[in-house]
């Protein structure tokens, strides 16, 4: 994910909830903070009180650390209460990791949209002997990492098993416009695309109150990313058209995202977004007057050093440009087999 916060977004709160405790940040509504062990440390979750219950919105990445932050809140947070309802968002582990853990312990009805669902469970499915080992090799190779990476990368098979529990069953499809009543608020959902294939938004619009997960973040622009699966897709297509229907929500609204901080400005923030990426593929566009392949496009579109978990990224994020370049027609993909696909301007 890149930082670009250049527009002042207006946050409310100064810091966030200790690990432990939690901030309330609207009448019922507790926003907890939950540690990752990647250099994005965190993910923010929602409790809604729902009278006799809550209803939680994501559960954290599965980790011991997770059960036992869990663990406390269950005695203290929960005044007492049980979690009635839990809502994932979409299939990425830090927003459903524990959704095993917690539907055992409390028994709720487990929400989510039919896509992410499916999603997760063919993931979890896979390990690095059912085959996904080599669609990354190949991935990568086609990225152009040199072999010495590549022989990095070949172990790395499909680690989302690890971090995820089962994936619920039975769960309730949360689609388009599905309306959920929660403790006297009326919650609408906007399915977001792009981040992920089919990403629950929930939207109080009495309120002006909005959950955007990782649809909309601030401080960082979303992860959007071509994977081994769909090397040719243009997620990117699919997050500025998100961007373009979100501005259709009021412009006071509050939105209560997943990383980072409760902020305002939700407009101000999808035009940065859909700035950040024109950018980019102006600057992928010239790269590729002479052709290129995408890991010669990572310093030029990523000025810091990369770590291997984010040069991971950045590979599929440069992908996505190039990819979304292409459907644009501006220009073409040359893939042969075995070798780094080049990118060119037409
Ligand atoms: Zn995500």
């Amino acid at each position: 994910m890149a930082r670009n916060a250049r527009v002042e977004l207006l946050y409310p709160f100064a810091a966030p909830p200790a690990f432990e405790s939690f901030t309330e940040v609207a009448p019922g509504v507790r926003w907890l903070r939950f540690p990752l062990p990647f250099a994005l440390n965190h993910i923010n979750l929602y409790l809604l009180d729902d009278g006799d219950g809550w209803a939680l919105v994501d559960t954290g990445i599965k980790s011991d650390i997770s059960f036992d932050l869990w663990e406390r809140h269950f005695g203290t947070t929960l005044d007492g209460k049980p979690i009635t309802r839990l809502i994932g968002t979409h299939f990425h582990p830090d927003h459903i990791g524990c959704a095993q853990f917690l539907t055992e312990r409390w028994k709720p009805e487990f929400l989510t949209n039919r896509t992410e669902w499916l999603t997760g469970a063919s993931l979890q499915s896979e390990t690095s002997a059912s085959g996904p080992a080599q669609f990354w090799g190949d991935y990568y190779r086609g990225a152009g990492l040199d072999e010495e990476t590549l022989a990095a990368v070949a172990h790395r098979g499909e680690n989302y098993a690890a971090r995820v529990g089962r994936m619920p069953r039975p769960f309730t499809h949360v689609a388009e416009g599905d309306v959920l009543s929660i403790g006297g608020r009326v919650w609408r959902a906007i399915i977001g695309t792009g981040h992920s294939p089919a990403l629950i938004c929930l939207y109080c619009e009495a309120e002006k109150l909005f959950i955007s997960s990782d649809q909309v973040l601030p401080g960082i622009s979303p992860n959007i990313s071509v994977g081994a699966t769909e090397p040719t897709g243009d997620p990117l297509s699919d997050f500025l058209e998100s961007c373009q229907r979100l501005k259709a929500l009021d412009p006071e609204t509050y939105v209560l995202p997943m990383h980072g901080r409760p902020f305002y400005r939700l407009h101000e923030r999808l035009d940065e977004l859909m700035r950040h990426h024109d950018e980019r593929l102006a600057v992928t566009l010239e790269a590729a007057k002479e052709p290129i392949t995408i890991v010669e496009l990572l310093p030029i579109l990523f000025k810091r050093e990369l770590d291997f978990q984010q040069m991971q990224f950045a590979v599929g994020e440069a992908m996505a440009h190039a990819n979304h370049l292409v459907t644009r027609g501006d220009l073409s993909r040359i893939a042969e087999p075995g070798k780094p696909i080049l990118y060119r301007a037409r």
